[in-house]
């Protein structure tokens, strides 16, 4: 695979509010021009409110691929982004989180609320089966997931997760690199036992 074929889309999971702060609408547009200016295609979750709108409105004037994903519940609720580059509807919120992760090279969140923490913490457990081999990012804006670093590096001292899991995930202020560390990721090697017989061996 090419250095250009290894990160052509991005799967950005972030809040469907905007936060509190303009720091995070502003975070959120950068990304969204940062990834059509490098040609890397957006998936995201298809609603046009919050960060996701701010994401996807910015990929596109910025002439980048936006795919939308949004279960047919709340496209019926018309929080739809119809101006996106194409757009999936499924029957459920499984589905949705199934095809954003087969159609994605990276998993990025940026700041939001529970939706977001689940999706990308689901992508970091299915990379720790070894359902995939793709890295999980999070644009730390404003020190947003300052509490989130300090809860896996408790997981890590306390043996519920290891240090070559813990290493799947990057943190980052800066969109810029988190790309280069997606482009450079190297998954861990796949161990015969299971997460769970790996940790209760691993040393803090
Ligand atoms: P949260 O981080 O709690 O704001 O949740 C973000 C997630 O909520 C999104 O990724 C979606 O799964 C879901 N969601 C909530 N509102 C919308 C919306 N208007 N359009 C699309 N997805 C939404």
């Amino acid at each position: 695979m090419t250095e250009t074929d290894r990160l052509r889309t991005i799967a950005v999971f972030c809040g469907s509010s905007a936060g509190n702060d303009p720091v995070y609408l502003e975070a959120a547009r950068h990304v969204g021009t940062t990834l059509a200016e490098q040609g890397i295609g957006v998936v995201y979750g298809g609603g046009h409110v919050g960060l996701m709108g701010a994401v996807a409105d910015s990929a596109l004037a910025a002439g980048g691929h936006v795919t939308g994903v949004i279960p047919q519940s709340l496209h019926d609720r018309e929080v739809v982004n119809d101006t996106v580059s194409e757009l999936f509807i499924v029957d459920s919120m499984h589905e949705r989180k199934l095809l954003m992760a087969e159609k994605s090279d990276a998993f990025l969140a940026l700041p939001g609320g529970p939706g977001t923490l689940e999706e990308i913490t689901e992508q970091w457990t299915w990379a720790q089966l070894g359902i995939h081999q793709k890295p999980c990012g999070f644009l730390n804006v404003a020190g947003y997931y300052d509490p989130l670093i300090t809860l896996v590096e408790t997981m890590r001292e306390r043996g519920f997760t290891h240090p070559r899991y813990t290493r799947m995930l990057h943190f980052s202020e800066s969109i810029e690199d988190l790309l280069t560390v997606f482009r450079d990721y190297e998954p861990p090697e796949r161990v015969q036992a299971s997460p769970g017989d790996e940790m209760s061996r691993a040393t803090p």
